[in-house]
């Protein structure tokens, strides 16, 4: 991999670049980001001490609407990091055609430091840094790894009073109570069951109950997506967090575990310690093991640059579906796709989040509130109308499934750049 996970995502679009024809105005608008904000947040300590945190937030391209993605708190967040995630922002809003641009937003930070009263100041810090960079028809933050609907809530109301009034379209994943959307909690899972069961059994995988599958991550999208296959009748044999994993080529009892790891955690307030590698009936396995389990379809759900050129190789699954963002790097795709091993990309097995996230702001705005069978069967339509169009675009041009979905989301990004006048255009005028 190259040093900047930006410099490597962009690859990936790069390839896409030469399957589609667009304009030379669109491709040098996607190289870098619009704009970005680095902002110092200075939160006073319970014991009294003041600690200065580094915040950041990036608008990546906003050709398609007012840019839109999560902030997350995590010790690994640098610029270069928000920057990619704001880049595969842009295209996955694209690929679900939603009237949005790309943002991301983050704080290098590991929360589950912080006490609670710590972490609503930071939470506050961060929107006060940023407040004139973000507005609803501007930039809508919303959760991402290690922030949630409390955090949403605190954050919202900082910018309410700011803006001394009340916009909830700002911030998407809101408590229920201050405007958030029913389904949005299991939203990302829910999009990426709705993938698996579109396209598992056009890769062959017909049969749920023959279906092994292995699960990096057990976080709100990796434990909730478990549970939703294990319901389905998949076959769950192996699931992880940060501390490790457990194994069973039988199959785990899923609902038994998430409710084991969930009661461990009303001890803690808001992260948990409990580890799922504490159950003790499974065989226990860490991460890099997880990964190269003789399985039939992994589903890295936690943190980027999972399988790279190192494991690319001993990965056994017959197929990948990504839930995090960027687990698969461009040399360990590339070495997937020499051995024939399907990638279903992140910016579609994962888009069933801001999808719902969507759906929040539309209601926030039209003051209308849906019930969340109107929630999830909008996405059921989107997300298997979407997945069936890449699955399409990619067996009649015989692409990886990445490259199809950045191919779809290309021909819609640059739509909107060339609507605002191209050189062409402007060449074509003079000639006139
Ligand atoms: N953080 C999620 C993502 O990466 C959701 C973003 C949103 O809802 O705006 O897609």
């Amino acid at each position: 991999m190259s040093n900047s996970l930006l410099e490597d995502a962009r690859k990936q679009l790069d390839k896409a670049l030469e399957h589609i024809e667009i304009s030379d105005d669109s491709r040098e608008r996607l190289s870098m980001p619009k704009s970005t904000i680095i902002t110092r947040i200075p939160v006073r300590m319970d014991d009294g001490t003041l600690k200065v945190f580094q915040g950041f937030r990036v608008r990546f391209d906003d050709s398609r609407g007012p840019t839109k993605g999560g902030i997350r708190f995590h010790p690994g967040v640098t610029l270069d990091e928000v920057q990619s995630l704001a880049f595969w922002m842009t295209f996955k809003c694209a690929v679900l055609d939603l009237p949005y641009g790309g943002g991301k937003g983050g704080v290098t930070v590991n929360p589950k430091e912080l006490s609670k009263l710590e972490l609503e100041r930071l939470s506050r810090g961060y929107i006060n840094g940023v407040a004139d960079f973000i507005g609803p028809d501007v930039d809508i933050p919303a959760p991402d790894v290690y922030t949630n609907s409390m955090i949403m809530g605190w954050m919202m109301d900082q910018y309410n009073i700011i803006r001394r009034s009340v916009q909830p379209a700002v911030i998407t994943g809101k408590p229920l109570s201050m405007g958030g959307s029913r389904g949005r909690e299991a939203a990302t899972s829910l999009g990426a069951f709705f993938v698996m069961r579109t396209l598992l059994p056009k890769m062959g995988f017909k049969k749920p109950e023959k279906t092994r599958i292995a699960i990096q991550g057990f976080g709100n999208a990796g434990s909730i997506l478990a549970l939703q296959l294990y319901e389905a009748g998949y076959k769950v044999v192996a699931v992880s967090d940060s501390k490790g994993g457990i194994y069973d080529p039988k199959g785990l009892d899923i609902p038994v575990i998430k409710k084991q790891k969930e009661d461990t955690q009303k001890l803690q307030t808001l992260y948990c310690d409990m580890s799922v590698c504490h159950i003790d009936e499974y065989q226990s396995i860490d991460n890099a093991q997880l990964l190269e389990l003789d399985v039939d379809i992994l589903v890295p759900s936690a943190l980027e640059n999972q399988i790279t050129e190192k494991n690319a190789y001993n990965i056994k699954a017959k197929a990948l579906f990504e839930v995090a963002n960027g687990p698969v790097d461009f040399a360990g795709d590339t070495i997937l796709e020499s051995r024939g091993i399907p990638v279903v990309p992140d910016i579609l097995t994962n888009a069933g989040g801001v999808t719902v996230s969507y759906f929040e702001w539309v209601q926030n705005r039209s003051g209308l509130y849906w019930t969340e069978e109107d929630v999830n069967e909008r996405l059921e339509q989107r997300m298997v109308r979407e997945a069936g169009n890449i699955w399409q675009l990619a067996s009649e041009k015989k692409l990886p499934l990445r490259t199809a979905a950045y191919v779809h989301a290309l021909s819609r990004i640059s739509e909107s750049m060339d609507a605002r006048g191209t050189k062409n255009y402007y060449q074509k005028r003079d000639a006139d």
